[in-house]
């Protein structure tokens, strides 16, 4: 395991933390990857029981993580499960999804 691309891993994982801490006023985040501000996100998930995955990415240098079977808190707009594969690739773009 490449030390570095690992630490990578956790400066995205913390930036997920800074997600859930902050919404629904979540402050610019800087790309662990190329450093540029604007990290973006999106909830997919179940309305009701509020359970669903996140994508998480850099528009920039499309970077990201996925994260599944996370808690959608209710300051945030999610898209339900129903939402087509065509509406969902109008807001999430092809990210390269960044390993442990
Ligand atoms: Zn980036």
């Amino acid at each position: 395991m490449n030390k570095n691309r690992k630490n990578i891993y956790y400066e995205w994982i913390s930036i997920i933390t800074e997600i859930y801490n902050n919404l629904p006023d979540v402050p610019a985040l800087t790309c662990p990857n190329c450093h540029k501000l604007g990290i973006d996100f999106q909830f997919i998930g179940d309305l009701q029981t509020k359970i669903g995955y996140m994508a998480i990415w850099c528009p920039f240098c499309l970077h990201g993580i996925h994260l599944s079977r996370v808690r959608i808190p209710d300051t945030t707009q999610a898209f339900s499960f129903d939402t087509s594969a065509e509406e969902i690739s109008k807001r999430i773009p092809n990210f390269i999804h960044v390993k442990p």
